[in-house]
C-alpha cells in the first residue's frame, strides 16, 4: 500500500500545528514548530504566513489534509473512509474518525507499542503483530470490540521490544484499550467514540469537503 515519504516536518509546518508524526522529537525542543518555525515551507512560506486568508473551502481543504497526515492515509484510501462512513449510521465526520482510529496502526501507536503511527504501521508491515493470535501484517485492518492484539512471540527478543519494555507506561493507553505491558498484549474493549478520540481535527469541515 502507498504512504507519503517525503519529509513528515513539513506537512506540520504547512498546517501550522504540530501533528505529532515523528515520535519522540515531536516532544523535544528539536521540533521546528518549538523553534519557532510554524510557516509553511518554501521560499515564500514566510511571507505567505502574513498574507493568507483562507477561503472556505481553503479550511475545508486544510482540515481534510490534516486528518489524512496525522492517520498517515493518502487520499483514495481516505475517501474509501469517508464513502463508508457515508453509508453508516450516526454522524458521517464522528463515524470517519473512528474508522480511521480502529486501523491497526493507529491501535498499536496508541497501545504504546511504537512512538509514531510511521513505525507502527512498519511493525506491522514488517509481522511482529499478532490480532487474536494470528500474524496480521495489514496496517489498514479495522480492530473490532474484542480484538486480541500482542506481540508475536519470537519478536519480543528483538532489541527493539526489549528497549520498549524498558520505557513502557509513558504514553497513557486510551479508555477503549486496556493493555498488560509485562505481556505486550492490548485488547478493544469496547470501539471508540468521538469523545474519546484526542486529535484535534474539526470534522464537520473534512464532510462538508467532500459534499461540495
Ligand atoms: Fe511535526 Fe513532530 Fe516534526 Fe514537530 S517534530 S514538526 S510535531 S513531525
Amino acid at each position: 500500500m502507498a504512504r507519503y515519504t517525503g519529509a513528515v516536518c513539513k506537512l506540520c509546518r504547512r498546517e501550522g500545528q504540530k501533528l505529532f508524526l515523528k515520535g519522540e522529537r515531536c516532544f523535544s525542543p528539536k521540533c521546528p514548530l518549538e523553534k519557532g518555525r510554524n510557516y509553511p515551507p518554501g521560499m515564500h512560506g514566510k511571507q505567505s504566513q502574513f498574507r493568507r486568508r483562507e477561503s472556505e473551502f481553503g479550511l475545508q481543504l486544510r482540515e481534510k489534509q490534516k486528518a489524512k497526515r496525522i492517520y498517515g492515509v493518502l487520499e483514495r484510501q481516505f475517501r474509501r473512509y469517508f464513502r463508508e462512513a457515508l453509508r453508516s449510521k450516526g454522524l458521517t465526520g464522528a463515524t470517519l474518525l473512528i474508522l480511521l482510529e480502529r486501523r491497526l496502526d493507529n491501535v498499536v501507536y496508541r497501545l504504546g507499542l511504537a512512538d509514531s503511527r510511521a513505525q507502527a504501521r512498519q511493525l506491522v508491515r514488517h509481522g511482529h503483530i499478532e490480532v487474536n493470535g494470528r500474524k496480521t501484517n495489514i496496517p489498514s485492518y479495522l480492530v473490532k470490540a474484542g480484538d486480541v492484539i500482542s506481540v508475536r512471540e519470537r519478536s519480543r527478543k528483538t532489541t527493539y521490544f526489549r528497549d520498549l519494555m524498558e520505557r513502557l507506561g509513558e504514553r497513557p493507553v486510551p479508555e477503549w484499550l486496556s493493555f498488560d505491558p509485562d505481556a505486550l498484549t492490548g485488547r478493544v474493549l469496547a470501539l471508540p467514540t468521538r469523545d474519546q478520540i484526542d486529535v484535534v481535527i474539526n470534522e464537520q469541515l473534512v464532510v462538508e469537503y467532500y459534499s461540495r
